[in-house]
């Protein structure tokens, strides 16, 4: 079965790809796309989708300079897709620390993986369609397969886990083949899907700096961590930016304003004019 069809050839060795199943992350994808080109990156920009997404909506994504690639959602058991299924995921394993909005499907998630299949790619950097990169970050594709920063934003301890939101990889069917098997395996649950798998896939993962993938949360968990001159990337986790009024919009203002200057083709702040997080003595 042919799994991918994209609508013109790649043009580089590398690739910045995103993923979108449905248009609630449309939003997202445009101000990602703006802010990787105003980076004045060489790589492709791919926008991994699915069905789910209209042509038409795909549309100006492909008119900012995005690759369009289609793929399917991956073809898993029933039983995992019932046990992954949004209701049942979030009674197993309760989001205590922040929101999801509604529209997020974790059983979409999984689909991520489909991006070692893109083997016309030596490099691939994967990033959120809930992402910005402020700074350009072509580095990543010197990186190492599997590279990601750590899911810091509240305590020490997140520095256990990775976020899968950035990583970089080396797409190889064979790895995703392998991926496969190991993913989807009677009894099998991903409490935070792709990314306790990916965890679970590469236990040794290598570490980016923080910077590469600041979750919005340390703006007010950890405001010591937050220097505009070493963010690369800002990725807006739980709560998007593209919310009407979230129970963080107060909290996240600056960072939201930032994303929507992104979004609307707005001239972007000099680093140096933007406000710093309150940090309390
Ligand atoms: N995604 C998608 N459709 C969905 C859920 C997720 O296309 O229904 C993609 C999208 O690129 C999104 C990423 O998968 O940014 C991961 O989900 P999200 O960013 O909402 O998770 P969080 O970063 O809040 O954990
Ligand atoms: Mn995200």
């Amino acid at each position: 079965m042919q799994d991918l069809s994209a609508n013109i050839p790649a043009a580089s060795p590398n690739a910045f790809v995103t993923l979108l199943t449905n248009d609630a992350y449309l939003p997202g994808a445009v101000a990602l796309i703006r802010s990787l080109n105003l980076t004045k990156t060489g790589a492709d920009i791919v926008i991994l989708h699915t069905e789910g997404v209209a042509a038409e909506a795909l549309f100006p994504l492909s008119e900012m300079g995005a690759r369009l690639v289609k793929t399917a959602l991956l073809d898993v058991s029933n039983e995992f897709r019932e046990t992954h299924r949004r209701d049942k995921l979030h009674a197993a394993a309760p989001f205590t620390k922040g929101r999801k909005p509604d529209f997020h499907t974790p059983l979409a998630n999984f689909c991520k993986l489909r991006l070692w299949q893109l083997t016309e790619y030596e490099n691939i950097v994967f990033l959120d369609a809930d992402t910005i990169v402020i700074q350009n970050i072509d580095v990543l594709f010197e990186y190492p397969e599997y590279s990601a920063a750590p899911n810091v934003y509240e305590s020490l301890s997140d520095f256990h886990r990775l976020n899968s939101g950035v990583f970089a990889a080396k797409p190889s069917q064979k790895t995703f083949e392998a991926m496969m098997i190991a993913l989807d395996k009677p009894g099998i649950f991903w409490p935070r899907t792709d990314q306790t798998f990916l965890q679970s896939y590469f236990p040794n993962w290598h570490g980016l700096p923080v910077f590469f993938n600041m979750l919005q949360y340390v703006w007010f968990n950890l405001p010591e961590l937050w220097d505009w001159k070493s963010v690369k990337v800002i990725h807006y986790q739980y709560e998007k930016p593209w919310e009407a009024d979230h129970a963080r919009s107060e909290l996240l203002r600056p960072l939201t304003e930032l994303w929507q200057a992104y979004y609307e083709g707005r001239d972007i702040p000099n680093m140096a004019d933007l406000p710093l997080p309150m940090v309390e003595n």
